[in-house]
Formats: C-alpha cells, structure tokens, sequence
C-alpha cells in the first residue's frame, strides 16, 4: 500500500447522500470533465490548488513573510502564476483564509480512517465510497483501497463521471458493490459542450457496467435549459431502459460551491444563469421514470 492517493480537501465521514446508510466518503482529485454546474471546482484538476477566502482575511499578512515563492501580495491577495500550492501560508492564517485542495496520502495511512466508523456503517447499512473528481481516474490507488476496504467487509461505492477507459471499469467490478453512475445529456455534442468530452464513452461503460449485471444507480444532475428538456429525457429513459438498474436519482441543480470558483481565483462564468428545473417539472421527470419501473428518487 505505497501508492499516494491525492485527496480534495478532505475526507468526509458521516456521509449521507454518497450511497445507502452511513459513509466515509473519499475524494480523489482530477476529472476529466470540466462541467460547466460543478459545484466541487476544486476537484477538476490533478494538482493541489490554493482556496483563498477573502471574505474570512484580515489582512493582518502573518503569512506573507513564510511565502518561499513570494506570491502573496501587500493586499494578502495570490499571484496564481507564482503560487506552487505549498500550504505554508495556510499553517500560518490563524483565520483559515487559506487551504490547500489537494494532498498526498498513502492508502496505508487513509485506511485506519475508513475503517474507524465501521460500526457506524454496520449499524446503518453504510460503507465507503470513493468519489472525486473521478476515482477511476487513480485506478492503482483505487484498486488498493478497495480491495482493503473488502478484506474488512466493509461495503464499496464508486462514484463515477463515467469517463474512463473500459479497462479501469472492468478492473473496478472485482471489489464494487454499488456505482453511482453520472449521466449528465444523451447528446454527444451537447454533452461535449457542456462538459468538455462527448458521451460516447461514458455510454459504453454504462452498458458494459449493466451488462455485467453490476448495481447501478443512475444519477441524473437537472439544470434547466441543458438537459432537463423533453428530448433529453425522453432519450435517457429510452437508453435506461435497456440497462439493468437498481435505482435512478434525479439531482436537481443547486448552487452550493459556487463560491469556491473565487477562492480558488477562477471566474464563474455561468453560475448565475444556471437553475433547477421547476418543481413540476422535477416531478414530471419523476413520474415518467417511475411509470416506466424504476425506482425513482429526487435527491441521493
Ligand atoms: S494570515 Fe490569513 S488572515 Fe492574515 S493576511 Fe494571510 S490569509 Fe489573510
Ligand atoms: S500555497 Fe505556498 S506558494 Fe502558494 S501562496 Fe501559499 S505559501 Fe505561497
């Protein structure tokens, strides 16, 4: 167990909405989207990152003088073309302003915070779940943890964009008992445009994920004038329904996150146009997969 495993910015224990009871969630860093609703930015890409808070900085420059790349400025604000994510001005901000996304620990030492809660887990009918970014992504690392996870019978998710090679899928359905499976618009170049990448992929894991009798939540991210529209829907009900799931999530938009573009010093440049379905037409959505058998939730 040697390997790194690079984090977000935490684990987050007691987890109720990454997968059935109790959960320890773990966050891998990197994904190969870009979606333009992500609300966990600070997940996108493989490196560590500096989240700098304004809003909590008092301008008092206690961390300024331990900078070694002399990237904090007179006004305590970043140059992000000299910062290198080091985290020694975080040790020094008694205020928490800044925190760095992003570190590297090794699966021997995550695994004795999995395994904590496990009585937690039991009594719940929880587990871990890895989730990101994209954990497959770090299939090595993810393959490690699991694997460990299972010696100790604890139970596994993998929360996944779906943007992976077939290769690092068919690995992961050795030690997974359940997959929350992203499916973001039936579209190939609407899918391409919102999130960066066409869909083919992402389709083809899914079938090959179902084909293989794996449990499969689908999960379903709604926004408003993307992909919640009729013609959507109806094609991501025509395709689920050749699948084999177990349940189907719908995840209207929320705008929680949103502020950590600014921490992390990147513009948000579609946060404010974007919005949830209305609630009627959430629960068209609903009625429509439940008449057609799937066990449908709003929110999971
Ligand atoms: S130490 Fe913290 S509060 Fe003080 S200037 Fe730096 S970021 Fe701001
Ligand atoms: S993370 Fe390191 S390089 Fe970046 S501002 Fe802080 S001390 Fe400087």
């Amino acid at each position: 167990m040697t390997q790194p495993v690079s984090l977000g910015l935490t684990l987050q224990k007691f987890s109720i909405h990454d997968g059935p009871g109790i959960r320890t969630t773990v966050f891998f860093k990197g994904c190969p989207l870009r979606c333009s609703w992500c609300h966990n930015p600070e997940s996108q890409s493989y490196r560590a990152e500096l989240l700098y808070d304004a809003e909590k900085c008092t301008q008092c420059l206690r961390c300024l003088p331990h900078c070694p790349q002399q990237a904090i400025t007179a006004s305590a604000a970043t140059d992000r073309n000299l910062c290198r994510a080091c985290g020694e001005c975080s040790d020094h901000c008694l205020h928490g302003a800044r925190q760095i996304a992003g570190r590297a620990i090794s699966p021997a030492e995550l695994l004795p915070q999995l395994l904590a809660d496990q009585v937690f887990y039991e009594q719940s009918g929880g587990g871990v779940t890895f989730s990101g970014g994209e954990p497959l992504s770090h299939i090595d690392v993810l393959e490690t943890l699991a694997q460990e996870s299972k010696r100790h019978r604890l139970h596994v998710c993998v929360d996944t964009c779906g943007h992976a090679p077939a290769e690092s899928f068919r690995r992961s359905l050795r030690y997974t008992d359940l997959f929350l499976f992203d499916l973001k618009h039936m579209d190939p170049a609407k899918h391409r445009l919102y999130t960066g990448q066409d869909n083919r992929l992402i389709l083809a894991n899914l079938r090959l994920l179902s084909d293989f009798g794996a449990n499969i939540f689908l999960r379903l991210p709604l926004i408003e004038g993307i992909n919640a529209d009729s013609e959507n829907i109806a094609a991501t009900l025509a395709f689920a329904k050749t699948l084999r799931l177990r349940q189907v999530n719908l995840l209207p938009y929320h705008a929680t996150g949103r502020s950590k573009y600014a921490r992390l010093g990147r513009a948000d440049e579609t946060g404010e146009q974007l919005k949830p379905p209305t609630p009627d037409r959430l629960e068209e959505i609903r009625h429509q997969f439940a008449a057609a058998g799937f066990d449908t939730h709003i929110g999971g």
